[in-house]
């Protein structure tokens, strides 16, 4: 049986193997593409912490792929858009259908079961760009081809595909944060969490005949700790933090405000239909079209938005906040003018955590330190 319920990022009801629940507050990131360099500290501070044991060799929570080319594990979201078929917007509206209307005969929603040959290269592609690059197009700027790094975890979905299909209810999501988890005593293997999460999220550990997944750091942010591979972010492009119902967003929490009230941090891939609380500013480099296909509808506009920040001082606060505490930002304000304002961080308790500079104050260091008679700057 499937029951009718309302996907904001679709704009419409669809259908899901279960009724519509909304946990009291959802776990949410937000990740800025244009800030990522690939360094995968985040890939390697999430394994460390949760995937070092035996049989989770293959195991990547989080991953950071290189597209257009890079897909962990192989093709995964190639082979999954091509399954759906076309995949149209009736403005912002999405008029395709999504994984849950598309499963064939038997299945509760759409998808393949990767194989162990698709795990083989997890770092497959990087750095690789759309395509050759010709004889004088280095001079030319923006150069035409053009690739991004995408940074990639659970997304802790509204209407997880991976809950949806489980046929022993072994998956569940936390009323109280949105978590959602696998009960490691009721699985029993069967897989079709990996067949069903669009986003290859879960993995299957043979020595336990059961499946994991990301589990969003809860002992820390039940502690008020945002999750390791946020706070171990050399780029500090990652935002974590507890987002509102689409329809009840507050203005002072800094993941509605990116997600709700400025509609500049979107979901990866909306049209598969499981609301996926991850969310993307988009890259800026990349055609609009690629874009649209990832982030839907609002892609352009978010890119638009992303420019022309620096002449909306609330908007440049916030992004200015990210990567700067390791506790969970439950509101912010921002404060001052341009040049010496400052975004403020409070906790639940409404009790100042973090402050930062809303311009980055620029130090130019003296080449000759007369206190110490050296030269900081090697002129040989
Ligand atoms: S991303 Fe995949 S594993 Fe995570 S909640 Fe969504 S469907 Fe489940
Ligand atoms: S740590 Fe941050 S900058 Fe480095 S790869 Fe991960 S998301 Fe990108």
């Amino acid at each position: 049986m499937m029951y009718d319920v309302y996907n904001w990022q679709l704009n419409r009801k669809m259908k899901y193997p279960y009724p519509e629940t909304r946990p009291e507050k959802q776990v949410a990131w937000v990740f800025d593409t244009n800030k990522c360099i690939a360094c995968q500290t985040c890939t390697m501070a999430c394994k460390n912490a949760w995937t070092s044991g035996k049989g989770q060799e293959y195991m990547w929570w989080n991953n950071v792929e290189t597209k257009p080319w890079g897909f962990f594990p192989l093709a995964w979201d190639v082979r999954l858009l091509e399954k759906l078929g076309g995949q149209t917007w009736d403005g912002d509206r999405y008029a395709g259908r999504t994984i849950f209307e598309a499963g064939e005969y038997g299945n509760l929603a759409l998808g393949y079961l990767p194989q162990e040959d698709d795990y083989r290269f997890p770092n497959l592609g990087e750095d690789e760009v759309s395509a050759a690059v010709q004889d004088g197009q280095y001079i030319r700027i923006p150069h035409q081809p053009w690739m991004f790094y995408l940074p990639r975890i659970c997304n802790h979905c509204t209407y997880p595909g991976c809950l949806g299909a489980c046929p022993r209810k072994a998956t569940y999501k936390r009323n109280e944060d949105g978590v959602v988890l696998v009960d490691q005593k009721r699985c029993q293997g069967y897989r079709e969490c990996l067949r069903t999460c669009p986003y290859k999220k879960v993995f299957f550990r043979p020595l336990t005949g059961r499946s994991e997944k990301c589990i969003s750091c809860y002992p820390a942010v039940e502690q008020g700790e945002q999750t390791q591979c946020v706070q171990n972010c050399i780029g500090k492009i990652r935002l974590f933090g507890f987002k509102s119902r689409w329809d009840q967003a507050d203005a002072d929490n800094p993941i509605d405000y990116l997600v709700h009230v400025k509609k500049i941090a979107l979901p990866l891939y909306p049209q598969f239909g499981t609301e996926p609380n991850v969310y993307y500013i988009p890259p800026v480099n990349v055609p609009e079209a690629f874009n649209r296909q990832l982030f839907g509808p609002g892609a352009a506009e978010a890119v638009r938005q992303y420019r022309s920040a620096v002449e909306d001082m609330k908007l440049t606060g916030l992004l200015m906040l990210f990567g700067c505490t390791g506790r969970i930002v439950r509101s912010f304000k921002v404060e001052g003018d341009v040049r010496s304002g400052h975004c403020i961080g409070y906790d639940a308790g409404g009790r100042e955590i973090v402050r930062v500079p809303v311009k980055e104050p620029i130090v130019i260091r003296q080449e000759y330190d007369e206190q110490r008679n050296v030269h900081r700057i090697s002129i040989t």
